[in-house]
């Protein structure tokens, strides 16, 4: 069976095909800027030399998936011969809230509480839904899947998701931890168990994805019990833009201090804070290594305070764990940086995590790095979102 798997953002549209028969991936895409000028698709085939890309205007999400469909089946860079060739389609959708704790074939009752999930994820939900209604459209009879971001962490017990706030904002308004980045914590932590030849229910991992959004997890015997993302994505880590943790009685400060309209601390919590924040220079942490290379104190200070917070939380994880087995490191900077999993896991011995230099010296493949009489494995696994979204889908669909 052949999947579709399909992230829809607000003006952009992130689509990969896969062979289910042996996983492989046949091609994948790009449409950015849909509903702007300048709306464009860029469609790599695997295996060929050069992408296709295609200006063209794109008014909204049906238009964008349209030619996604024309993309599919150009007789050039095409993958399928008919649209009959596609067994499903599986839509990466962020928020769930508390309805769905696994992947689901999407009926109206699912899109419906999907719906009723805009008002905690207002930013994602809604394209995220979009997605599906114009996939439904341009392919009635394709069945899809929503494959949540929330679902994996479901099985956080009531001591971590509950804040301590008064009870009944949880009751009312759903005001608790969700967590964020499920797909990728669930799909590298079953990865590291393969990869140690252990049994996922007998592990202790905790995850560390570290993109431009950053969250980490405490996993025990095969369930997330803990997570750093929090009511949002805002919570936890310092990351590329966002701030994650601090005392909530600087929002009304500086709301009051730089006369921020309503929402206003809002988007400086979102968009001016973390190391773009902090440093004034960049959220991209090779920007922040350079300038910190040549001196800039700010992207150092940034750097340090990003590295002691990841510190902070492995430090809490193990605690709460009672141990750890493995230490997974994923997503850009994750994936990317040596030299930053080498300052993440300095002093960390006393807790049995310790690094070898020359296994950690590579970039985006999966390998052990800690040295071979460590206590704790620390493993560098890419990620593979799209991968999990389209196995969750061929598996429901394959049950029908
Ligand atoms: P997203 O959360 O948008 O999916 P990614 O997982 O792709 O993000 O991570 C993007 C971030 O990863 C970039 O902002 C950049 O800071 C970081 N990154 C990517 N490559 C490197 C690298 N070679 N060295 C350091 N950081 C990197």
């Amino acid at each position: 069976m052949k999947v579709l798997v399909i992230n829809c953002g607000s003006s952009s549209l992130k689509y990969q095909v896969l062979d289910m028969t042996n996983e492989e991936l046949l091609c994948k895409g790009l449409v950015e800027r849909i509903g702007l000028d300048g709306s464009i698709i860029t469609h790599e085939k695997a295996g060929a030399a050069e992408k296709f890309k295609l200006e063209t205007p794109m008014g909204n999400h049906k238009d964008a998936i349209g030619h996604v469909i024309n993309a599919m089946l150009d007789k050039d860079h095409g993958v399928l011969t008919s649209m009959d060739e596609l067994g499903a389609v599986g839509h990466r959708v962020v928020h769930a809230g508390e309805k769905f704790a696994s992947s689901i074939l999407i009926t109206d009752e699912v899109k419906a509480a999907l719906t009723e999930c805009i008002e905690l994820a207002p930013l994602h939900n809604p394209p995220n839904i979009l997605g599906i209604e114009a996939c439904q459209q341009l392919m009635p009879n394709t069945k899809m899947v929503g494959v949540f971001d929330t679902a994996f962490h479901q099985t956080m017990p009531a001591e971590s998701y509950i804040y301590a706030l008064p009870y009944e904002y949880y009751e009312k308004y759903g005001i608790r931890r969700y967590g964020f980045h499920g797909t990728s914590h669930k799909y590298v932590s079953e990865r590291a168990a393969s990869i140690l030849g252990k049994k996922y229910e007998d592990l202790k991992i905790i995850t560390c994805h570290l993109g431009n959004g950053a969250s980490i997890t405490a996993i025990k015997n095969g369930k997330s019990f803990d997570t750093s993302m929090g009511f949002t994505p805002l919570e936890g880590l310092v990351m590329g833009t966002r701030s994650g943790d601090l005392d909530p009685a600087i929002v009304t400060f500086i709301e009051e201090k730089e006369g921020l309209p309503q929402g206003g601390a809002n988007n400086v919590l979102n968009k001016k804070s973390g190391v773009l924040g902090i440093s004034g220079v960049s959220s991209d942490f090779r920007d922040l290594g350079d300038a910190a290379d040549n001196g800039n104190e700010r992207a150092k200070l940034a750097l340090d305070v990003y590295v002691h917070r990841v510190k902070h939380y492995i430090g809490a994880y193990i605690a709460q764990l009672n141990g750890v087995d493995a230490l997974v490191f994923t997503a850009g900077l994750g994936e990317n940086s040596s030299d930053m999993r080498e300052r993440i896991c300095s002093d960390l011995d006393y807790l049995g995590i310790k690094i070898d230099p020359a296994k950690n010296d590579l970039r985006g493949k999966e390998a052990i790095i800690s040295p071979d009489d460590a206590p704790v494995r620390v493993i560098l696994i890419p990620t593979n979102e799209e991968l999990t979204i389209a196995r969750d889908t061929f598996e429901i669909v394959s049950a029908i």
